[in-house]
């Protein structure tokens, strides 16, 4: 394997992107980057500052702004890292269904998907990292010495998302929560910039079936191979 590797992991919401990109970044000792932790933290602030959804100047305006800062996680409460806007702890906030339910119509703006992709491009650049997200493979890295689209059926990553949230002792209710991703899914495949698609060299693996080892393995083998 070269040194400052690039590994790219897109597909739909809730896909397990995040779990397993988490445990490859380990095991290659890289540095995991969730992107779209980026788009959430922008979608809480905007409803923080009470701005329009529809307003996209001012989605905009927020996102150049604002500076998310991601941190090593400073709680053992199960998160990957901190997530801060200014003194703010926003790593479960952004989580949450209101922000779930807001952030594809943030994340189509072009402004707001410039200046987000700009900073996880120059993050990405420096390589041995694991970058997760929509676009990673397409557009934020797409000289990314490898590319995953991580695909599994609407039913199994709603089940996966509601487990989630349950485990985290919030409420959640499967039918909403399949009604949010199909919907999430929609909008990101659709939209005009950096719509969500397997990169024409991305290696598809749907995971309906497997479990996280198996997909993980699957990565490593292929990341053994890179050039
Ligand atoms: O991956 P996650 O579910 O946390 O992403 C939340 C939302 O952020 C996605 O539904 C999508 O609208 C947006 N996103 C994006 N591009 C990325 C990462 C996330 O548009 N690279």
């Amino acid at each position: 394997m070269k040194q400052r590797s690039i590994i790219a992991v897109d597909g739909p919401a809730a896909s397990g992107k995040s779990t397993v990109a988490q445990i490859v970044a380990r095991k290659l000792g890289y540095l995991y980057f969730d992107t779209g932790l980026m788009y959430r933290a922008i979608t809480w602030a905007a409803m923080e500052n009470l701005i329009d959804m529809a307003d996209e100047q001012a989605a905009t305006l927020l996102a150049e702004q604002t500076t998310i800062e991601v941190q090593a996680a400073s709680v053992d409460d199960g998160r990957p890292c901190d997530v801060l806007i200014g003194n703010t702890d926003i790593t479960w906030e952004i989580r949450k269904p209101a922000v779930e339910a807001n952030v594809s119509k943030i994340a189509s703006y072009k402004g707001v998907r410039a200046s987000l992709t700009a900073q996880q491009r120059k993050i990405g650049l420096r390589g041995n990292v694991v970058m997760v997200g929509r676009d990673i493979g397409t557009v934020v890295l797409p000289d990314a010495d490898l590319k995953i689209y991580l695909d599994a059926s609407p039913q199994e990553r709603a089940r996966r998302r509601y487990q989630e949230l349950v485990s985290r002792g919030d409420a959640a209710n499967f039918e909403e929560i399949l009604a949010g991703v199909i919907e999430r899914d929609r909008i990101d495949s659709n939209r005009a910039v950096a719509p969500l698609r397997a990169a024409p060299d991305a290696i598809v693996i749907n995971s309906s079936e497997m479990a996280i080892d198996e997909v993980v393995d699957a990565i490593i083998t292929l990341a053994e191979k890179m050039p």
